[in-house]
């Protein structure tokens, strides 16, 4: 059974994934816009990506016996001046979501709460990736500067990502 305080917790990451999931999608409304389509493909994909992360915090809760509350989510931002300054934010965005579940690992250690830490586990995890692969592309772009060749270069790369959202999707009901 989830203590109230850690069901509080896990309800307000859950927000948290619904707003990544709004951040990369207006990140990826923004590239799309600019016919930067690569990029698009990429943040679409990474925006189910955190849909998925979303919907394991939604699980675990109900699972658990706790209660789910969904929380408004704040409206993202729809204007990035340049690549670069978008994925510095997507990086800086993904550096906040690793501090906020190592807080809540540690708050669920401090409450004996076990099953809520081996939880999340995969998300400390899994953001050692995520920071990794922002901080990848910023790196590429920084290097490409002003040079548009590069930048299209960047595009079609990044439009070669594949998704893995099916396959990461848990869903354990009747496993
Ligand atoms: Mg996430």
């Amino acid at each position: 059974m989830l203590s109230q305080s850690i069901e509080g917790a896990l309800n307000e990451h859950c927000k948290q994934e619904f707003y990544a999931a709004y951040l990369y999608l207006s990140m990826a409304a923004h590239c799309d816009a600019q016919s930067l389509t690569g990029f698009a493909h990429w943040l679409e994909l990474q925006s189910q990506e955190e849909q998925v992360h979303a919907m394991r915090f939604y699980r675990f809760i109900l699972d658990r016996g706790g209660r789910v509350r969904l929380q408004s989510i704040p409206q993202p931002p729809t204007e990035f001046p340049s690549p670069l300054a978008l994925f510095e934010q997507a990086l800086a965005h993904e550096q906040e979501v690793s501090s906020m579940i190592d807080a809540l690992y540690t708050r669920a250690g401090s409450e004996g709460d076990h099953a809520a830490q081996a939880f999340l586990q995969s998300f400390i995890q899994e953001q050692v990736e995520e920071e990794k692969t922002a901080t990848q592309i910023v790196e590429t772009l920084r290097m490409a500067g002003d040079n548009k060749a590069a930048l299209l270069m960047i595009d079609r790369e990044l439009a070669q990502r594949v998704s893995t959202a099916l396959t990461t999707a848990p869903n354990q009901r009747f496993a």
